[in-house]
């Protein structure tokens, strides 16, 4: 059978499952709204077209899932004021090159001469730096839970060949405590949670038992297929039938309860909790990691600070609202016009993981919510 094909005991499962939903639902006798805190759940779930076969009283929605997305102007503006440095080599993933500052993006900064250069791995900002010993090479830390552990071991390496060059820009974030932010705050009504699959292969799905014991919701660590997806759809909307909150796991042939325990020591090791900004949410307390002060000499906001002030800007783009799950992209009177991935006015139409850019690509056909 071909990549991506389904068999036919797919497709009768993926039909039970469909059936058993909608009878569900009914027994419901409301919509239910659940939420998916990871880009990669967002467009699995508008690439298998779930939105468009569930019963429209199921409602999906996105939340901040894309590291990119909630990356605040601040940051952006820090990294500009490092990449105007004659001195400085600033290493990044791909998709923060487009990310609107206040004052600009990354690339546009590349094109007036700043030596951004693109890496897949933090790793790979090494060999750039022992290239290039008379350079300071930035590499732009941001990421969740998934990510920290390789920027952690990346500052440990660059600490065993003694790398002196080698600094973070650093703004990893945590996953739960933007969670319970939208739980606390009375407009984002979610009935539960699709928990991120990647995240939880890091912190185990241990990290959200706070969901059904602090909150009373259900949350579902999923997979990223088509079915997978939906198997944590109908398992959540079956806890919220029942009344009976818990945290399940529908992708242990990947995730463990315990997480990666080795991964998490390493980002233990260096990183601390701090308070964190977030587009959209605001500061977040202990949702973000600093370096600890043993590891704070690869800090580059420790060793060579920067200051800068935000330049307020009038937009009508709704990224914080959409994040939130507040709004929709297509809430947004930019959205597929003055706001397109080719010309981004905000940050969730800018990564492949945002929102927008989601609801672009697969979804501006007809929805089952928002209109
Ligand atoms: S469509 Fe563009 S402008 Fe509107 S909320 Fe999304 S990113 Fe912002």
């Amino acid at each position: 059978m071909a990549a991506g094909e389904k068999s036919g005991d797919d497709r009768t499962l993926a039909r039970q499952l469909m059936a058993e939903i909608t009878r569900l639902i009914k027994e419901c006798g409301r919509p239910v709204r659940l939420m998916e805190v990871c880009g990669t759940h967002t467009v699995a779930i508008f690439r298998a077209g779930l939105r468009q076969v569930l019963p429209p009283e199921v409602e999906l929605i996105s939340g901040p899932g894309c590291p990119v997305c909630v990356t605040p102007d601040s940051y952006i503006d820090a990294a500009l004021c490092y990449g105007a440095m004659p001195e400085v080599i600033l290493t990044t993933f791909g998709d923060m090159l487009k990310v609107p500052g206040s004052t600009g993006s990354l690339s546009e900064a590349a094109a007036r001469g700043a030596d951004v250069r693109v890496v897949y791995s933090p790793l790979d900002s090494l060999p750039i730096a022992a290239e290039n010993p008379d350079k300071l090479v930035i590499f732009l830390a941001v990421g969740f839970e998934t990510t920290a552990p390789a920027i952690a071991a990346s500052v440990m390496a660059a600490k065993e060949r003694g790398l002196k060059n080698f600094f973070l820009l650093s703004a990893p974030k945590l996953v739960p405590p933007a969670m319970k932010l939208l739980l606390d705050d009375p407009v984002t009504q979610v009935d539960g949670f699709l928990l991120p699959g990647h995240v939880a292969v890091v912190t185990g799905t241990e990290a959200f038992m706070f969901l059904p014991r602090e909150y009373g919701r259900p949350g579902v660590v999923a997979g990223f297929e088509p079915l997978e997806l939906l198997r944590a759809i109908y398992r959540l909307v079956k806890m919220t039938a029942a009344g009976t909150p818990r945290i399940e796991n529908a992708y242990g042939r990947v995730v463990r309860p315990e997480g990666n325990p080795a991964a998490r020591a390493v980002m233990d090791a260096v990183y601390e909790p701090t308070d964190a900004d977030w587009r959209g949410l605001g500061r977040i307390p202990r949702s973000g990691l600093r370096l600890r002060d043993s590891w704070r000499l690869f800090d580059i906001m420790a060793v060579r600070p920067v200051h800068t002030t935000p330049v307020p800007k009038v937009t009508a783009c709704r990224c914080g609202e959409v994040l939130k799950g507040q709004a929709t992209p297509r809430d947004c009177r930019l959205f597929g016009d003055a706001c397109v991935p080719e010309h981004a006015a905000g940050p969730c139409m800018v990564s492949v993981e945002g929102v927008c850019a989601a609801w672009y690509k697969y979804g501006r056909g007809a929805f089952q919510y928002g209109g």
